[in-house]
């Protein structure tokens, strides 16, 4: 999402007369775009902002914006007091603060009535920065922002604000604008992107966007995440299952494999319903991937309940596990009510006996793409090797000469991992 968001603020800026310039001396403003979804993430940003401190004593002028999860939607007070040389707070996803500041303070000349139409930024047209353009392949499109869910463990609903979906004809200008700048692949982001278009008077649903996006033409994969079992409906399974570039990838969370420590986290189901999704999904979209998110060491958990979530892997099968060890956030509901009482050593090695599962568990699965034939769509060439991904998202790499970026060429599978597979045309 950070991605994203920094991508549309660069483009905000060259609509401005700005230029992108890799050398931090170099630049008249600097967009710090922070994440804070863990402690150490939030300290990270901390340390980023004190090392352009001297930048700024240097060079009065130099703008600097701080910008995303760190600043929040609201009470940002503190920040301002603790930072008093960051010159602009914006929310996540929103360069408007940054563009009000610059038009208003910079001397060029710009028409400040002209300001609602250097944010139709957001409505489409430009939407990548000039010196992506051409070169990305693959791009990221918020469709949701914020999340209503509120888990205990989680601090984006009261950093990003409540569920809100961007309409369908600004998504659907995205999207065109992004196959003319050479993108062929999109990702729609959402929190709960299932969830899209819940809070729009008119609709439409993610189902329904999906297949709007699917008469784009020139785009050749369209993929979306993150879903949540309790709105993964049968309406989007449908849309996976019948359009041909909608890709079959499912990026579905479970968290956790015990109903207590489900319930702890308030994610509104329950073991035996997430088994339930998976078996729908492989039923009504054969062949589709899934990944998911596991975090071990929540407060309270117990070597059973960890071996619920262990046993829920072991049968399930997945193709992703995307594992973290639980940390207090505060600010969370998890941090005022629970104390955090797995030990640190306990955490790891419930994660280290998930990620051997997974390895093994992965690595049996992309065994079994040994020989057969695959559609990759290639994005760029790492060390001599061109990368790319199947419709599945299993990584792919392939030694030719021939310029391979942006097409969707057949490979035979000749090696695999569980991690990578290595293919020829
Ligand atoms: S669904 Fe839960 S984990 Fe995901 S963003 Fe919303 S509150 Fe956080």
């Amino acid at each position: 999402m950070n991605v994203a968001d920094s991508q549309r603020v660069g483009s905000a800026l060259e609509r401005l007369g700005y230029s992108f310039t890799g050398t931090l001396e170099e630049a008249d403003v600097i967009v710090l775009n922070t994440c804070v979804v863990r402690q150490s993430a939030e300290e990270k940003a901390y340390g980023r902002l004190s090392s352009i401190k001297p930048l700024k004593t240097k060079n009065p002028a130099l703008v600097v914006n701080l910008m995303g999860c760190l600043v929040g939607i609201r009470d940002n007070e503190k920040l301002r007091d603790r930072f008093p040389y960051v010159d602009v707070f914006s929310a996540p996803s929103d360069p408007g603060p940054l563009v009000s500041f610059l038009t208003q303070a910079d001397a060029r000349n710009i028409d400040s009535s002209e300001t609602v139409n250097r944010f139709a930024i957001m409505d489409g047209d430009l939407v990548l920065p000039e010196h992506e353009r051409g070169k990305l392949v693959a791009a990221h499109v918020p469709v949701v922002l914020g999340c209503s869910h509120a888990c205990t463990f989680c601090i984006i609903p009261s950093r990003r604000g409540a569920e809100r979906s961007r309409p369908a004809e600004q998504v659907l200008a995205e999207a065109r604008a992004l196959v003319t700048q050479g993108v062929k692949e999109i990702t729609l982001l959402g929190q709960i992107v299932d969830r899209y278009g819940k809070d729009l008077p008119e609709g439409p649903n993610l189902a329904t966007l999906l297949h709007a996006l699917h008469q784009v033409e020139g785009l050749e994969r369209i993929r979306f995440l993150t879903s949540h079992p309790n709105y993964f409906g049968e309406d989007i399974m449908q849309a996976v299952a019948e359009l041909p570039r909608v890709m079959p990838h499912i990026e579905i969370p479970v968290q956790a494999g015990d109903d207590e420590v489900l319930k702890n986290m308030r994610r509104g189901y329950t073991q035996a319903g997430y088994r339930e999704i998976v078996q729908k999904i492989r039923e009504r979209i054969p062949g589709s991937s899934i990944a998911t998110d596991i975090i071990v060491g929540f407060p309270g958990e117990s070597e059973a309940q960890f071996m619920q979530t262990y046993h829920l892997l072991e049968d399930l099968r997945l193709d992703v596990a995307h594992l973290a060890r639980y940390s207090t956030r505060p600010g969370t509901v998890a941090e005022r009510r629970f104390t955090d009482d797995v030990a640190e050593e306990e955490k790891m090695r419930r994660f280290r006996l998930l990620e051997e599962l997974q390895e093994k568990i992965v690595g049996e699965i992309n065994r079994g793409y040994l020989g057969k034939k695959v559609e990759v769509l290639f994005e760029d060439k790492v060390k001599n090797r061109w990368r790319g991904r199947t419709p599945t998202n299993k990584l792919v790499f392939t030694e030719t000469e021939q310029d391979l970026r942006g097409k969707v060429v057949p490979v035979s599978v000749t090696w695999t991992g569980p991690w990578s597979m290595q293919a020829r045309i």
